[in-house]
């Protein structure tokens, strides 16, 4: 996929709204403050650069309003950067990891299960571009999160979507 194709489709499918700073977290500590800060106010494409690099770990601060919302900011700041020599930055891996937890509990499923099917289809072609630029850094992806993507937009094609090495046939 080229790069601007994506962020095409990142921008048709996000639309951008402003959260007051005290609906985007859900806890009370200073790095939560320093989150809600930082994003309160701000639409996803106002959110700077330099935020995102320097807050690549806060995706799982956020509420799941404030997740929805700027879930789109770190997958194109993800798939802009390309810095690292092993085509994975901190941004990307760690948006990875909000977007495919080890186990899917309910914590999780109260962040990701008010995207809209459209917003499913861009997470799954971010996690296809992450497996295809990262080769092997990932390691097996979990199987139980990736079926939950593939399950959000059933009947759309999802060929060259990562395949679990354990379903290959
Ligand atoms: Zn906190």
């Amino acid at each position: 996929m080229t790069q601007d194709g994506f962020l095409g489709t990142i921008r048709e499918a996000f639309p951008a709204h402003a959260l007051d700073p005290e609906a985007i977290i859900e806890h009370s500590c200073p790095e939560c403050a320093d989150v809600a800060e930082t994003f309160g106010g701000l639409t996803w494409p106002e959110l700077s650069a330099e935020a995102i690099d320097s807050h690549f770990q806060s995706l799982p601060l956020l509420s799941p309003a404030a997740f929805q919302q700027f879930l789109p900011a770190f997958m194109a700041r993800a798939c802009e950067r390309g810095d690292d020599p092993t085509g994975v930055n901190d941004v990307l891996e760690f948006t990875v990891y909000a977007l495919l937890p080890n186990h899917v509990d309910e914590w999780w499923l109260g962040h990701v299960a008010t995207l809209t099917e459209a917003q499913a289809m861009v997470v799954l072609r971010f996690i296809d571009h992450a497996q295809e630029t990262s080769g092997d850094y990932f390691g097996k992806p979990p199987v139980e999160a990736l079926e939950y993507w593939r399950g959000r937009v059933t009947g759309r094609r999802t060929t060259g979507i990562w395949t679990p090495p354990s379903r290959e046939k």
